[in-house]
């Protein structure tokens, strides 16, 4: 049996600094479950209790060739030679601005910043200038950061079909009322929906927010033709189509998600998978849109382009650029696929794989959702059941099951027999634990 005795004392101690005991709301997981972690290398991390998991989390995506790579290390410690930050700019920004050129059309130019929210923030500053119009559609189930425009959801749990559209809710306290204003939601693969607002808001929609692949909803997916009639109407109504590709960036394609769907965006935004795991990001498009920065549009930051961040990023994309790493994941994850569904299958449970291999969404329906609405009629207490027995056998995966699976290349180095053998595990656990919650039930 797994135990988390130190890692329980020192959330105890932390809790007396730290609120909830961690840096990240997301982070606690409960004050016998939340985790501290001792060292990560490859596919793996080890709590500092010793448990060791195979990790599927990877820090919600940054992770794409593996946790403390050589080769992205070394060039890190290369870079804190140059001396980190200087109010100043690098010779090497214009060579990190090539490479993600090179690999994403739609980036004809680009500005660094230092994570997802920054970056989408930024985008959205833009739009609002270029269009000169303030709102913005965000999608049922996306997420784009902790900055409070778009710190606002639809409440789908509670919601039943035929009851109109789910309320809009914001995050949590202290988003500002006012920020509701500018937001505007629509489910996914709805181009009616979205025509619909475009036309009511006309005058003051001036942006969209789209995941191709839902990064935060389990990676339900838009459609081909769905994301070419979003971008035509775009077009019409003056709206710029930003599509955040600060979890698909780098890792479902090398052209991330506008790659796989051949879509072009007027603005996109990138972060996690760009530095494996050292903080940069990059909100980029097209030249004319991005040309406003500078030319009315302030962007900026002290940390932009640090010289560490900028140096693990130049490493990390030109791994993914030149080598096989990214085939190396999708190879693996459909292994794991296979692998995960011949165990379910065996058991009569029925399932599904949403996303791509490299950042992909476990449903326990034989249909995956294609909207968050449709989410809740999955089986998600299955998969809340399943997660901590995932645990319990080394195989790390967010409790939530709207988090999809990531994957890295170093997982490819050893990891696919063990978390299957651990998988098979949880999932009888998993099935002997509700059995017995049921058997309570009826007896009691
Ligand atoms: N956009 C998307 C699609 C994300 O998934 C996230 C974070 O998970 C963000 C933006 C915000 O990025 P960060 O956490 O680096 O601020």
């Amino acid at each position: 049996m797994r135990r988390l005795d130190k890692s329980n004392a020192h959330f105890k101690q932390a809790l007396t600094k730290l609120p909830l005991g961690v840096s990240s709301n997301f982070r606690y997981w409960g004050e016998d479950r939340t985790i501290y972690i001792e060292q990560g290398r490859g596919g793996r991390i080890r709590d500092i209790d010793g448990n060791a998991y195979i990790d599927y989390r990877l820090a919600y995506g940054p992770v794409i060739l593996g946790y403390a790579d050589p080769r992205v290390d070394e060039a890190a410690r290369e870079g804190m030679e140059i001396g980190g930050v200087f109010a100043l700019a690098t010779e090497r920004e214009y060579e990190v601005a090539c490479r993600v050129s090179k690999m994403v059309p739609a980036a004809e130019l680009v500005r660094f910043s230092n994570s997802g929210t920054e970056a989408v923030m930024a985008a959205l500053r833009i739009a609002r200038a270029f269009t000169g119009k303030d709102g913005h559609v965000v999608l049922e189930g996306g997420y784009h950061g902790v900055f409070s425009e778009v710190m606002w959801y639809s409440e789908v749990e509670d919601w039943e079909p035929g009851q109109g559209d789910p309320k809009v809710m914001p995050y949590g306290d202290g988003v500002p009322v006012v920020t509701k204003r500018l937001f505007h939601t629509a489910p996914i693969n709805d181009a009616n929906a979205i025509e619909d607002l475009f036309r009511k808001h006309r005058d003051d929609i001036g942006a969209l927010l789209i995941e191709p692949i839902m990064g935060n909803c389990c990676a339900i997916t838009a459609n081909r033709q769905y994301l070419h009639d979003v971008r035509e109407l775009c077009d019409r109504y003056n709206v710029l189509m930003i599509v955040d590709e600060v979890k698909t960036g780098f890792r479902v394609a090398k052209g991330g998600a506008q790659e796989l769907f051949d879509v072009k965006a007027d603005l996109c935004t990138f972060a996690k998978a760009m530095g494996n795991g050292y903080p940069i990001a990059v909100v980029a498009g097209r030249e004319d849109v991005m040309r406003c920065v500078g030319d009315g549009v302030v962007h900026g930051g002290t940390f932009t382009g640090h010289s560490v961040s900028l140096a693990a990023a130049a490493k990390t994309l030109e791994i993914l650029d030149e080598t096989d790493a990214l085939e190396t994941i999708n190879d693996y994850g459909l292994a794991l696929q296979q692998g995960m569904s011949r165990i379910l299958v065996e058991r009569g449970i029925p399932h599904s794989f949403t996303g791509t291999p490299a950042l992909m969404g476990l449903f326990f329906a034989a249909e995956p959702p294609g909207d968050y609405r449709a989410w809740v009629d999955s089986d998600y207490e299955f998969y809340d059941a399943l997660a901590p027995e995932l645990h319990d056998q080394g195989i790390l995966v967010e409790p939530d099951s709207r988090e999809p699976w990531f994957l890295c290349e170093a997982h490819a180095d050893g990891c696919l027999d063990d978390t299957l053998a651990g998988f098979e595990k949880a999932v009888d656990l998993t099935i002997e634990k509700l059995s017995n919650g049921k058997d309570r039930a009826s007896s009691g």
